[in-house]
Order: C-alpha cells, then structure tokens, then sequence
C-alpha cells in the first residue's frame, strides 16, 4: 500500500484546507451555466445526448495489451489531427446542443503539452457543467495542481494491479509507483471522487480483486471494475481473460448495494468502507438503452456509438458546420452496439487508445 491510513487522512484534510483557500468561490461542478433551456437533443430512440468525450490525443506514454499494439506504428500526421482551437470549437458547438458533461480522454490526455490551458479553455465553455479527464496518472505528480487550478472537476484514473512487475507486464513498460504517485498528488490537489478504473482480466488480476477494492476502505476513492472489451487488435488474450463483472460479487459477497448515482456503473460497498465499488459490464450486461454519451476522437471523428464504424468528420469545419454535423451524429446514434464476446470483436475498427474508451 502506498499510504499508512492516518497519513491518508491527513493528506485528506491537509488538501481539502489548501484548496478552500486556493479556490474560495471557485472550483467544483460549475452551477452558474446559463445555456438556453430546450436545446437539449435526443437521438431517435428517445435518449437524452448530455456527455461528451473528446480524446484529445492518440499518443500515450503507457502500452497497455488491452488498448494499443506494442508498435504505435498507425501513427496520424499532425495535420489530420484537430488543432487546439478545433477542439474548443468542438465542445463549444457540443455544449449549444445540450452537452453538459465533457471527459477529456485520449491515448494520454497528460502527454499533450497543451493540456492545462486547453482544459481551462473548455472549462470557460457556456454550458459545461462538469469537466472530467481520464488518465493512467503517471503524469499527475506534476499536472495534478495545475490541472485542478484549470478547472478540472473530476478525475478518473486507471489502475488495474498493485503488483509493480504486473503494472509493467500489462503496461509493456509503466512503473506502477508512478501511477500511485500521481493518485496521491491528485488527492492532495483536491480533487474528491476520484474514480479507479481497473479492467478486470481473468487470470490477471481477478486474484487482485479484494486489494484492489480495499483501497475504498483507506482512501476517499471510488474503485471501478471494468470488463475487457475485445477491440479490433488489442492484445492476444485468451477466452478466459473475458470475465464478467458478477466475478466481483462472488469474490467480496460482503458488498452492499449502493445509491445509484446517474451513471452506468452498478454500485455496492464494502461495509465501512469511504468510496464505493462499480461495476461496468458493456460486453455481459450492456446498459445502450441508458447511452447519453457520444465521442470525438482526437482525428476529428464524431463516433455516435463506441463499438460502431461509423464516424463522422468535423476537422476543419465552421461553429455552425460542427453543430449541424453533431446533430447529424446524434440523430444517427444506433440503438445498441451489438453483440460483444472474445469471438464477436468490436466494430469500432480503432484500437482504444484512438477513441477514449
Ligand atoms: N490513458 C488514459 C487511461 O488509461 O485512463 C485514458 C485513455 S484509456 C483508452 C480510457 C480507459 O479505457 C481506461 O480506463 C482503460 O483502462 C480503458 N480501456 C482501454 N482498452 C480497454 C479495453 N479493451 N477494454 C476495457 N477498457 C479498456
Ligand atoms: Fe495508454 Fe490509457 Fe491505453 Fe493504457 S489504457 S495504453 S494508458 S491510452
């Protein structure tokens, strides 16, 4: 473990007393946004489209075998990847329609060396209400505070061993220190809710699942299992790494249902315990029917379905083109992503780390 459990605490309030006097009267979801009520847009089966996940890079300091082939060699060239200013006009045309919530994603959204002034810019957007950002917290020993003073609300951070020789296999080349590092810069900052993702592997890491779920009895963290979604060429797993999340409830049978908080996670904790466990089962147990999210990826493509080919470009497009073209992509959401198992593969025909999970 990376933290006795009373200097967690401390850490705890030594950070929450440093980000009231570094953020009083600012910071936190941003309640103030006034976007014209009724632009809210559903797609043809009736669900409401308010979350927004925009990959700002496919590049990533990490290899993990799930996500990205070993050599990254479908390199884009930087001309055919949206530009800083595209991004802002992106979201700015997403937010019109009556997107709330942004999670900024990539490959590694730490890598791109314009990430703190492109997250404050997108925090300034009328009608973001919540900007989150999905990393491998590597990086977040240095990017941490900044990010949090840029506005960031939220931040998910993956993790799927406290194993270091495990961490670099699945890696192919991560120090699992820095990873933990960077989660408790990231509590130091300030930032509450922190959500663990681990990708549940069998033959990995299901032996991991009670230390892994135990870190929300030290630490004010969510823990989420993730099942492993079968992408077009990630990696070589066999049959039995695709496990369900119901392996979880067998493994903790002292888990506890937990208020339901809006998003696709099933939710339970431990008794006693500070953060809760979800559950994310997008191949047993799909939850399309409540799908209010669509994608753009850092090329420029709208994905209205995560696992569907079709993609829909708005690189070099106007304000008004992006939001007619989003319109489009909403409207042609499909109604779920088909049947998902180790021999029906993804239709997405990207790899991970060129969508944003
Ligand atoms: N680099 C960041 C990170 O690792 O958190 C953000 C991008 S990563 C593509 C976003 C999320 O997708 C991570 O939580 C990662 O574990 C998850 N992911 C990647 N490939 C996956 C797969 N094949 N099945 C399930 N989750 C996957
Ligand atoms: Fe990189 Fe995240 Fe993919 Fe791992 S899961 S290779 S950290 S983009």
């Amino acid at each position: 473990m990376f933290l006795s459990a009373p200097e967690a605490d401390e850490l705890l309030q030594r950070s929450k007393l440093m980000i009231c006097e570094l953020y009083a009267g600012k910071g936190g979801s941003r309640g103030g946004a006034n976007r014209k009520e009724g632009n809210n847009m559903k797609d043809t089966y009736g669900r409401e489209i308010t979350y927004l996940r925009l990959s700002v890079t496919e590049l990533c300091n990490l290899r993990c075998r799930y996500c990205m082939p070993e050599d990254d060699a479908v390199k884009k060239r930087h001309e055919d990847m949206l530009t800083h200013e595209e991004m802002v006009l992106a979201v700015r045309a997403a937010a019109s329609l009556g997107i709330t919530k942004l999670r900024i994603t990539g490959g590694e959204p730490l890598v791109k060396p314009d990430i703190v002034s492109l997250c404050h810019e997108l925090s300034q957007i009328e009608g973001i209400r919540e900007l989150c950002l999905t990393t491998n917290g590597t990086l977040l020993p240095r990017l941490a505070l900044p990010l949090r003073e840029a506005g960031v609300d939220r931040l998910n951070i993956s993790l799927d061993t406290l194993d270091a020789e495990k961490y670099r296999r699945i890696t192919r080349c991560g120090e699992l220190s820095q990873a933990l590092q960077g989660i408790e810069c990231a509590l130091r900052a300030g930032f509450e809710k922190i959500k663990i993702n681990a990708v549940l592997i069998g033959g990995f890491n299901d032996d991991e699942i009670p230390a892994l779920a135990e870190l929300t009895k030290r630490y004010p963290l969510d823990v989420r299992f993730i099942e492993l979604m079968p992408m077009y060429d990630s990696g070589d797993f066999g049959p039995e790494a695709f496990i369900p999340y119901t392996v979880v409830t067998e493994r903790l049978p002292e888990l506890e249902p937990a208020a339901a908080d809006g998003g696709v996670a099933k939710l339970y904790r431990l008794p006693g315990a500070q953060g809760n466990i979800g559950l994310i089962s997008p191949v047993s147990a799909h939850f399309c029917a409540a799908c209010n999210r669509i994608r753009i990826t850092a090329d420029g493509k709208i994905k209205p379905c995560l696992h569907s080919s079709e993609e829909i470009s708005i690189k070099g497009m106007s304000l008004e083109e992006m939001e007619q073209t989003i319109r489009r992509a909403i409207l042609e959401k499909p109604q779920w992503h088909g049947a998902l198992s180790y021999s029906e593969r993804s239709h997405a025909n990207r790899n991970m780390n060129q969508i944003g999970g």
